[in-house]
């Protein structure tokens, strides 16, 4: 037998008692066993595993099963799980208290950091989670398109693409991807229909439908939110111009361009989507790698849009935990962790890892298609290319669950749905990039009978 570090966790994974077991505990006192959607393997099928901890490129779960971790908790841990950095900055803030309700040190160097790295944004301010960053953007679209277009009945309405995500935001969970995609929720309860009519919902990449609702609506229209290239459907790059011809349009209509780079800001690039293409939104959003792992993001922009804000200005935001120190201290040390290394790792990582399962599937004859967007990437289960929700909608939803499942057995933890990116993080090294393509070829196998099934 060779000496494999990962040796025992390289046979097929069969053990889920304690998952089970924990699941069953958890659904009796929590809505579906989660507290977060997805992560109940609805889209899938099966047990969801409950981790015990994360190291490195690796997750554990409860039944001492070992995963290399291609979810990276949605996107935060760049620099993989517990990383020394990170933990030790978290560590030396929890030993100072875990919250003051008053401000500190960390918050600024955080800030200063967004503010030097992210040149469109001149103020920040820090919230707890991304939801919280778009919700209080779009609500600072509507109090200053309304403050300074005069217009007394105020400004409303939201513009949004089909597919994209911005947190459960009750204005944007209109055809939203992520898990409202995996569940194909058209629409939720509990959301008025005010809320609704509020919001404008287009096809991703349609310039002419983004040129027909601000004729229809212009001087409605508050502000327009996009991800920067959305990655809640799946990677869906934006065509070349997109992202320029919407900030165009919202400034010929005074409405607000809001890039929500909850997903892609310091990860596509070091500056996120903005460092690719280089438009210059009027606000953006920040989330996930900002965090270190912890529940730390942001939104800002324009000094004189920020300025509205309360208490500079009459539109009110607020947090208890806003600016947390133990969330300040390991989003800071992670933002200053990713070096330019860290970003030409994860790029060599991200194609090395997409060519494989591109090879395995083609294989197999599995149609896919893998997109990108700076060193983020998809594998979408169509052999259609992807430009919006509709296309994305193609995929063969039995054949990923196949695939995902193949591939959770032989230790590879995939996200629990097809309308997700794979992340990968500093700490995917080669023996983590092995252990993937060793399980791929089963897994493009399974697809394979899948669809034929
Ligand atoms: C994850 C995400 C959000 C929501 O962030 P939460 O921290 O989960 O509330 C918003 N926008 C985008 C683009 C995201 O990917």
């Amino acid at each position: 037998m060779d000496a494999h570090p990962y040796e025992a966790s390289l046979e097929v994974q069969k053990v889920q008692t304690q998952s089970q077991q924990l699941f069953d505990r958890a659904r009796a006192v929590t809505p579906g066993g989660v507290n977060s959607p997805v992560r109940a393997f609805g889209a899938v099928g099966g047990t969801p595993r409950f981790m015990a901890g994360g190291d490195g490129a690796y997750l554990t779960d409860v039944d001492g099963n070992r995963y290399v971790d291609l979810v990276c908790s949605w996107g935060p841990l760049i620099l993989g799980h517990n990383h020394p950095a990170v933990v030790e900055a978290a560590t030396k803030a929890l030993r100072s208290g875990t919250s003051y309700g008053a401000p500190s040190a960390g918050e600024v160097e955080l800030a200063e950091e967004i503010v030097a790295r992210i040149a469109p944004v001149e103020q920040v301010r820090l919230v707890s989670s991304g939801t919280e960053a778009t919700m209080s953007a779009i609500r600072l679209a509507r109090g200053y398109s309304s403050a300074v277009n005069g217009n007394s009945t105020g400004r409303g309405k939201v513009v949004k693409f089909a597919g994209c995500y911005h947190g459960h935001v009750d204005a944007l969970l209109a055809a939203a991807g992520s898990g409202v995609a995996t569940f194909a929720l058209p629409d939720t309860p509990g959301v008025t229909g005010a809320q609704a009519a509020d919001t404008i919902v287009l096809p991703y990449n349609d310039t002419e439908a983004v040129k027909a609702a601000f004729q229809a609506h212009g001087p409605e229209i508050a502000c327009l939110i996009t991800e920067a290239a959305p990655g809640n459907m799946g990677i869906v790059p934006p065509r070349p111009g997109f992202n320029r011809f919407l900030a165009d349009i919202c400034r010929a209509n005074g409405a607000l361009f809001i890039s929500d780079e909850v997903m892609t800001g310091f990860r596509a690039s070091r500056e996120g989507m903005y460092g690719i293409d280089g438009v210059v939104p009027d606000l953006m959003t920040f989330g996930k790698v900002m965090g270190g792992g912890f529940p730390a993001a942001a939104f800002g922009g324009r000094a004189d849009v920020m300025a509205h804000l309360a208490p500079a200005g009459p539109v009110y935001q607020a947090g208890t935990l806003s600016g947390n120190p133990v969330a300040t201290a390991a989003g800071l040390a992670t933002l200053k962790n990713c070096t330019p290394d860290v970003y030409s790792h994860l790029d060599v990582a991200a194609h090395r890892i997409a060519d494989l399962a591109s090879e395995a599937l083609s294989k197999e004859g599995v149609p896919h298609t893998v997109q990108f967007a700076g060193t983020m990437f998809s594998v979408f289960f169509t052999g259609k290319p992807v430009e919006n929700y509709a296309d994305a909608k193609t995929q063969d939803i039995k054949a990923y669950a196949a695939f995902f499942h193949a591939m959770l057995n032989r230790g590879v933890y995939l996200p629990p749905s097809a309308y997700e990116a794979w992340f990968v993080s500093a700490a995917h090294d080669s023996a983590a990039v092995e252990r993937i393509a060793e399980a791929l070829p089963h897994a493009a196998r399974a697809a394979a009978a899948a669809e034929k099934s």
